[in-house]
C-alpha cells in the first residue's frame, strides 16, 4: 500500500482524521498552514486548537445527543475524545479540557506515529490527483476559500452563517399555530401548508420590539466583518432601525388567515419553516439574530405557540466558511464533480468541536477504506454520526442549509414511545440504546472486513 492521504487542515477534523486512518496503516500527511499563516482566532502551531470555549459539552450519552457523539467516538478510538479525557477539568456533566495540554498531547500523539507527517504550508488550489480531505474549518483561508468557490460555484460556498433558531416541532403549541403558506401558495396541499405560522396582537407585537431591543448582545470578534449585514439582517438590529420594521419584514402578517380565529386579524406574524426531512425542526424564518443565548430563549418564548418552546440550537451569526454540502457531497463525504476530495470537519455545514471531529473520523475511515480497496458505507442514520452526515448529505433542506449541532431532532423518530415533554426522558434513553447498538454493529462490521 503506497497511496498517500493529505489532509488539509489540523484542527478538530483534520487530526481525527489523520488518526483514524494511520490507525489503519495508511500514510498520511497533513497540511497545516499554522503558524506560517494564521487565523484570527488561533493563537498557537499546535493541532487540534480550541479557538474558543474549552468545553466538548454534555458528556451525557443517555440522554444528550452530544454526549452519545463523545461515546460513539470513544467507541470508534477516537484521538480527540481520548486526549480531552487525559485533560478533563471538573465541569459538572460537561466535558471541559485544559486546552493547552489538549493541544499539545493531539500533536504529540499524531507525530509520534511512523506515518504521519506534518507539512506546514498552504494549500490555495484543490488538487487534481491523489486522496485528501479538506477540513480548514470555519476560517478557511481565502485563496483555498477562492479555489473552493471556482469549483462549486459562488452561492454554494458561504463565508458566514446566519442561524435563524430551530424548534422541535413537537414543543410547539398547535392550538395557537396553524400550517398555511402566504396566500396559500403552491400547486399542492403540502406547499399551500408549508409554513407554521403563529399569531401576535398588537400588544404582543409591542412587548416583544421592547423585549428585543433591550437583549444583551454579542459582539462580532476582531477580524469578522460587519460589511455582511448588507445581506441579512439581525432581527434586532431591524429592530433598531424602527418599531415597524419587522412587521413589514419577515413578521409582516398578510396573506395568512388564522385557521382557530378566522375572524381575527393578526398584527404580526412569525413564521417557521420545516428544517428537515423528518418534519421534526423548524426553523424561525428570518429571525437571525446576535442576541446571548439566554436573552433568545426568553424572547423566543413570548411568541404565541412558543410559549414552551424546546430549541434543537439558537440563532446566531459568525464568520465561518461552509460549503452546500446537501448538493455538494455524495454519503461517503466526497465531493461529486472531484470524487478524489473529501470535505470533513464544519466546512461541511456541522457545527462545534466535536461534531467536527466526528465528521473528521468518518472522512479520516472512508478515505483509509477506500485506499485499501474497500468501500465503507456511513453508520446507520440511528446513531448520532450516522444522523448528522445524513443531514448534511441529504437530510437537510438544500436551499437553506445552515451549519448544524447534533441533536435528537436529526433522527428518524422512534416507534412506540411518549411524543412531548413527559416522554423525554425515555425517549432520548430509547434514541441512544438504539443508536448504541448500531454503532457498536457499525464497528464491528470493520473489524471483520479488516
Ligand atoms: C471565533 C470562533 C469561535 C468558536 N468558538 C467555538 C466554541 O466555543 N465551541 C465550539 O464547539 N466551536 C467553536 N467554534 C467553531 C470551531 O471552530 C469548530 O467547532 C472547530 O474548530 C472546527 O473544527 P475544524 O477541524 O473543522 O476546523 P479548525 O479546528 O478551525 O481547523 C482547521 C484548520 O485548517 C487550517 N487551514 C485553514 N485553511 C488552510 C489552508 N488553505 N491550508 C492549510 N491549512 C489551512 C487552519 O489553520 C486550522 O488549523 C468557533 C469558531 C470560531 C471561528
Amino acid at each position: 500500500m503506497t497511496q498517500t492521504l493529505h489532509i488539509v487542515g489540523g484542527g478538530m477534523a483534520g487530526s481525527e482524521a489523520a488518526w483514524q486512518a494511520a490507525k489503519q496503516g495508511v500514510n498520511v500527511v497533513i497540511h497545516e498552514m499554522r503558524p506560517k499563516v494564521g487565523t484570527f482566532a488561533h493563537q498557537t502551531g499546535n493541532l487540534a486548537e480550541m479557538v474558543c470555549s474549552n468545553s466538548f459539552r454534555s458528556d451525557d450519552s443517555e440522554q444528550n445527543a452530544v454526549g452519545l457523539l463523545h461515546w460513539e467516538m470513544r467507541a470508534a478510538d477516537g484521538l480527540i475524545m481520548q486526549t480531552a479525557d487525559k485533560h478533563r477539568l471538573p465541569a459538572g456533566g460537561a466535558l471541559a479540557v485544559d486546552r493547552d495540554p489538549f493541544a499539545e498531547s493531539v500533536t504529540a500523539a499524531l507525530t509520534a506515529l511512523p506515518n504521519v507527517s506534518v507539512s506546514g504550508e498552504e494549500i490555495t488550489e484543490l488538487p487534481t490527483e491523489g486522496h485528501w480531505i479538506i477540513a480548514t474549518g470555519p476560517l478557511t483561508s481565502s485563496a483555498l476559500g477562492a479555489a473552493i468557490q471556482a469549483e462549486t460555484g459562488a452561492e454554494r460556498l458561504a463565508f458566514f452563517d446566519a442561524i435563524a433558531p430551530i424548534v422541535y416541532a413537537e414543543s410547539i403549541d398547535m392550538d395557537t399555530a396553524w400550517m398555511q403558506s402566504r396566500y396559500d401558495k403552491g400547486e399542492t396541499e403540502e406547499e399551500q401548508k408549508a409554513y407554521l405560522n403563529c399569531p401576535m396582537t398588537k400588544d404582543q407585537y409591542e412587548a416583544f420590539i421592547d423585549a428585543l431591543l433591550a437583549a444583551e448582545k454579542t459582539e462580532f470578534h476582531e477580524g469578522e466583518t460587519a460589511g455582511y449585514f448588507d445581506g441579512c439582517l439581525p432581527i434586532e438590529v431591524m429592530a433598531e432601525r424602527g418599531r415597524e420594521t419587522l412587521r413589514h419584514g419577515p413578521m409582516k402578517p398578510v396573506g395568512l388567515t388564522n385557521a382557530h380565529k378566522p375572524e381575527e386579524k393578526a398584527y404580526a406574524v412569525v413564521q417557521l419553516r420545516r428544517d428537515n426531512a423528518l418534519g421534526t425542526l423548524y426553523n424561525i424564518v428570518g429571525f437571525q439574530t446576535k442576541m446571548k443565548y439566554g436573552a433568545q430563549t426568553a424572547v423566543f418564548k413570548m411568541i404565541p405557540g412558543l410559549e414552551n418552546a424546546s430549541f434543537a440550537r439558537l440563532g446566531g451569526i459568525h464568520r465561518n466558511t461552509f460549503i452546500n454540502s446537501p448538493t455538494l457531497l455524495d454519503d461517503r463525504m466526497r465531493l461529486k464533480s472531484r470524487p478524489n476530495i473529501r470535505f470533513a470537519g464544519q466546512v461541511t455545514g456541522v457545527e462545534g468541536y466535536v461534531e467536527s471531529a466526528a465528521m473528521g473520523l468518518l472522512a479520516g475511515r472512508m478515505a483509509a477504506a477506500e485506499i485499501l480497496g474497500r468501500d465503507l458505507p456511513p453508520p446507520p442514520a440511528e446513531t448520532a454520526m450516522g444522523a448528522l452526515i445524513t443531514h448534511i448529505t441529504g437530510g437537510a433542506e438544500a436551499k437553506t442549509f445552515q451549519p448544524m449541532n447534533v441533536n435528537f431532532g436529526l433522527f428518524p423518530p422512534l416507534d412506540g414511545v411518549r411524543g412531548g415533554r413527559r416522554g423525554r426522558k425515555d425517549r432520548y434513553k430509547g434514541y441512544t440504546d438504539r443508536a448504541k447498538e448500531l454503532f457498536s454493529g457499525w464497528l464491528a462490521g470493520q473489524t471483520a472486513q479488516g
